[in-house]
Formats: C-alpha cells, sequence, structure tokens
C-alpha cells in the first residue's frame, strides 16, 4: 500500500454533501431490516454507524463496521427519509482506503467468519466493496490469506451426533448454510443439488473474476468437513419426490432451490438464433463451455446480472458490448460501482431505450428495433415509470442479444401443496419459514426472489433453528 493521503476532497465532499446525513431521525429501521445485524448484532448495527460517520468520520475509517455493509439495500429502500446507506458507507470505505485502513477489512472478515460458513465469498461479493481502482486486488489477498489461516478441517469442533436425517434440496448459500448449521447442531444431512457441482449462483452464476473458484471450493470444503453429504446431479421432483425424501426416513426438508427461471421479454424474435438468457450465458461460461457470440452484443437490462454478463461478454472477445436500459442511470438496480467497473472496462450503456422487435434472417437475430423512452410518474417500485417516445425507433445491428430482465423460481419441482405466490415464489412462515406443509420449510431466493447472498444465509441459519425445534418438538 502506499503512504497514507489526505481524504480526496472528492470523496469528502460527496459524502458530506451529496447525502443528508442530518436527517436521520434514528428510527432504527435500518437496523431492524438488515441481515447483516440478524447475524453479529454485537458488532453492526447500521444506525450507530451512520451516525459515526456523520459525527465522527474521523473515527469511523478506522474502524471495521463500515466493512460489513453486505449492499443487500434492504436498509435504503425501506428508510422513511430515502437516506443510501449502502452509498454512504461504501464512501467512507473509500477513504478507509485512501488513508490505508483497509486492512480493518480482514477484522470484519474475521468477525463475520466466526458465524457463516462463507466469509470468504461473502467478503469478496458482499462486503469487499470499493470503488478505487486497485484495490479489489489488495481486498482479495486479504480474502486469500484469511481462507489460509483458516484451516478446513480446523474450523468448527466435530458435533454431537444425532440420528435423525434432514434433506436440503439445493445446494447455494441457503441450503448450504443450513446443512452446515443442522451438521454442527449433529443432524445427519444431505444435500440433493441438480447441477454437477454444488454452489448454487456462487458457481454458475456469479463470474469466476469477482469470485475465484478457490475460495467456494474451500468453504464448501469446511461445511463436508462436518459430515455433511453433497449428493450432485440428482433433481428433487424428477429423480425424487419431496414424499419419497419423507417416506426414506427424512424428518424435515428444506427447499433452497433458488430463482433459476429466466423472464421473457414478450416481443417479436425472442426465439431466433443469436438471443440468449443471461444466467444461461453466465452457467455456461461457468461449466467451462465453448460460447460464441460474435462481435457485437447487446445486453437488456440494469440490474447486477445484466452487468455481470456484459463483462463476461468483453472477456470472450466480443468487440462491443452494450447495454440497453429502459430508465436513466438514476434508477438502475445494479450497484453503482458495479456499472462503474463494466464502464472502466469497456461495456457501454444507453439509457432510456427499450427493445420493441428483434430482426433475424434465416433463423438467426440480425437486429434489433429499439425505441427511445423518458421517465413519467413513478411506478409501484417507486422509480420512475419509463414511457415510449412516439416515432423514435432506430436499429442497432446485432450478432447475439441476452436478455437480463429477471429471475423467477422454477414451481415445476414442487411437491402437491406447497402454497406459491403469484411471482412463484414459496409461501413460508415468517418467523419459523415452514411451508403450508409440515417439516417441509423453504427460504433463500425461492422464497424472497432474486435478492443476495448475505439474505440466502441468513435464511439457512433460520431453517436450521426452526428445524431443529421442529425435530426436537417431536416433528410436528
Ligand atoms: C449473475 C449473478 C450475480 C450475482 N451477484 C451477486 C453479488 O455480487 N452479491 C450478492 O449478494 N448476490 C449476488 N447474486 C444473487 C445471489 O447469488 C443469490 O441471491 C443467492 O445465490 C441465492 O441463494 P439460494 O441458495 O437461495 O439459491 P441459489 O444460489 O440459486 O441455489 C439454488 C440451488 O438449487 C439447485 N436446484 C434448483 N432446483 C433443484 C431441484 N429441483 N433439485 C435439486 N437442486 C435444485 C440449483 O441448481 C442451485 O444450485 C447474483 C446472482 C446472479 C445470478
Amino acid at each position: 500500500m502506499q503512504e497514507p493521503t489526505k481524504i480526496s476532497e472528492d470523496a469528502m465532499g460527496k459524502l458530506l454533501d451529496s447525502e443528508k446525513l442530518e436527517h436521520c431521525f434514528e428510527c432504527g429501521i435500518c437496523t431492524a431490516s438488515c441481515p447483516v445485524v440478524k447475524i453479529i448484532s454485537k458488532h453492526y448495527n447500521p444506525r450507530i454507524l451512520l451516525q459515526t460517520v456523520s459525527r465522527d468520520l474521523e473515527r469511523a475509517i478506522t474502524e471495521a463496521e463500515p466493512w460489513l455493509c453486505a449492499w443487500c439495500d434492504r436498509c435504503y429502500k425501506r428508510c422513511p427519509q430515502g437516506l443510501n446507506l449502502p452509498e454512504i458507507f461504501l464512501l467512507t470505505r473509500n477513504i478507509a482506503t485512501e488513508r490505508n485502513y483497509i486492512s480493518r477489512f480482514s477484522e470484519a472478515l474475521e468477525t463475520i467468519g466466526r458465524e457463516i460458513p462463507f466469509p470468504g465469498v461473502c467478503g469478496l461479493v458482499c462486503f469487499g466493496k470499493v470503488d478505487i481502482p486497485g484495490a479489489i486486488e489488495t481486498l482479495e489477498r486479504y480474502v486469500a490469506d484469511y481462507e489460509l489461516k483458516v484451516r478446513p478441517e480446523k474450523a468448527v469442533p466435530t458435533p454431537k451426533k444425532r440420528r435423525e436425517k434432514i434433506a436440503v434440496i439445493g445446494s447455494g448459500p441457503a441450503g448450504l448454510t443450513a446443512a452446515y448449521e443442522l451438521a454442527r447442531k449433529g443432524y445427519q444431512v444431505t444435500v440433493f443439488e441438480s447441477l454437477p457441482e454444488p454452489g448454487g449462483m456462487l458457481r454458475w452464476g456469479i463470474p469466476e473474476f469477482r469470485l475465484p473458484r478457490k475460495v467456494l471450493d474451500t468453504e464448501i470444503q469446511r461445511i463436508k468437513c462436518l459430515g455433511v453429504k453433497i449428493r450432485t446431479n440428482v433433481t428433487v421432483g424428477k429423480d425424487l419426490t419431496i414424499n419419497g425424501l419423507l417416506k426414506d426416513g427424512y424428518k424435515a426438508i428444506f427447499i433452497a432451490t433458488g430463482a433459476p427461471k429466466s423472464r421473457k421479454l414478450r416481443i417479436e424474435g425472442e426465439k431466433l438464433k443469436g438471443v440468449m438468457h443471461a444466467i444461461d450465458l453466465l452457467r455456461e461460461v461457468s461449466m467451462g463451455k465453448k460460447v460464441e457470440l460474435g462481435p457485437r452484443v447487446a445486453v437488456i437490462g440494469g440490474g447486477n446480472v445484466a452487468i455481470d454478463a456484459a463483462r463476461a461478454v468483453l472477456r470472450l472477445g466480443a468487440k462491443e458490448v452494450t447495454i440497453l436500459y429502459r430508465r436513466s442511470r438514476e434508477e438502475m438496480p445494479a450497484n453503482p460501482w458495479e456499472a462503474r467497473h463494466g464502464e472502466r472496462e469497456g461495456v457501454k450503456i444507453q439509457f432510456l431505450v427499450a427493445p420493441k422487435k428483434i430482426l433475424g434472417k434465416d433463423g438467426r437475430l440480425v437486429a434489433l428495433e429499439c425505441m427511445r423512452m423518458e421517465l413519467g410518474e413513478p411506478d409501484e417500485s417507486g422509480r420512475r415509470r419509463p414511457i415510449p417516445i412516439e416515432n423514435s425507433e432506430f436499429t442497432i445491428q446485432l450478432d447475439t442479444m441476452i436478455l437480463a430482465i429477471g429471475e423467477s423460481p422454477d414451481p415445476s419441482v414442487l411437491p402437491k401443496g406447497i402454497e406459491v405466490t403469484r411471482q412463484n415464489t414459496i409461501t413460508v412462515d415468517p418467523i419459523t419459514l415452514e411451508t403450508s406443509l409440515p417439516g417441509i420449510f423453504a427460504g433463500g431466493d425461492v422464497v424472497s426472489g432474486p435478492a443476495t447472498v448475505i439474505e440466502a444465509i441468513v435464511a439457512g441459519r433460520k431453517a436450521a433453528s426452526s428445524i431443529d425445534d421442529y425435530v426436537r418438538g417431536g416433528g410436528s
């Protein structure tokens, strides 16, 4: 690291001016809605951290706490004053980085690592966010050092064995966290996973350039060391059923199957060759398959998945990668630093543009007809509604078009009798995560819809605790 520098005028100015820090009236909604608080309430409290940042920034930057915001945005979405806490904490981390306090990130990792099985993963995709060029590499080094220090087989004490068997369906962060917690309580846990390797979106969605698989593999190894069995290439609902698992003596089941289905655009030409879904593309790339895209690629959408897909496409050798988003930068759901990373690498973003018709020749996409948009009144999401501008159509020539307009759970694998919402998410008791069927619990993206790693981890912990209560209570 370089010598300590003066806090950059720019970062400081932005922090103190752009956010109305003093407008916080300390209602505590941020803290109540924060998933990190649910894991380490003694070490992290966004309401108090915000106070420290606004009253004593010099102290805030020297502490580990700003590195524990996981960027799920729950606090921001719920704050009655609209305070963008994650952005404030990001700026605080930027300043801490400039002032050489970046090593506090290691303390944050150690604190969270005592409680969850994925500190390294979260360090990279949740906590290790900072918008200073070059700093990401330093943070990655801290994660690698941390992983070396915590040797898998020494990480957790051997639990006292219980004889009850529990099944977990899906090996993403929700399923594996539940498996880890249940194994620590002594249960015999088997995880069933339809894909060839465990990890869920950590392995098949988030690109390797953001989450090296070595980190994920080390952390999964720690879980296996507890005796958790992971059976891959088994799709529950097809190869075996939930009722079959119950008959086989599993006392409780946790469904953590995520949100793997891509939303459709529903415009002409969507079935043409050359049109693909972002999570399919990212999965193919993660599986090491060869993907031919051609030189001109457009990605439709404004979320993190769109940015990941665009950055992955650049790495596959495309010459021109353009994200088309129908609202403006302000409404973009992607984390701002992720968008900036993509732009620094060469991804172009066109705002206020929506696809209208996909044009093809001989069954293959050749161009996309788009429309310019303007913003109207806010819609139910709170963001200003995009409205097409009459006669604004224009066409762009394309070799591949990638859709990243949202994901949803796949209800087709669920047993009869499980209640689902109109969005295909499973309905659960919010306290216990039990579904409408006794002894069957669900959590993670399959309940919340697409969310974040930290929220999936919290759901896994909650489910494990409820399953323990359920089994100890005699299973009813
Ligand atoms: C491209 C991308 C980038 C992301 N980036 C971030 C990020 O930077 N930070 C962040 O916090 N979050 C990020 N997320 C979101 C995060 O990955 C998810 O919220 C999280 O993985 C959800 O965890 P989960 O365990 O609920 O489901 P998943 O991770 O989706 O895991 C579900 C697992 O269940 C398996 N499964 C499904 N059906 C069956 C079945 N019938 N039988 C057996 N197995 C089944 C699936 O194969 C999968 O392995 C990203 C998501 C994507 C797609």
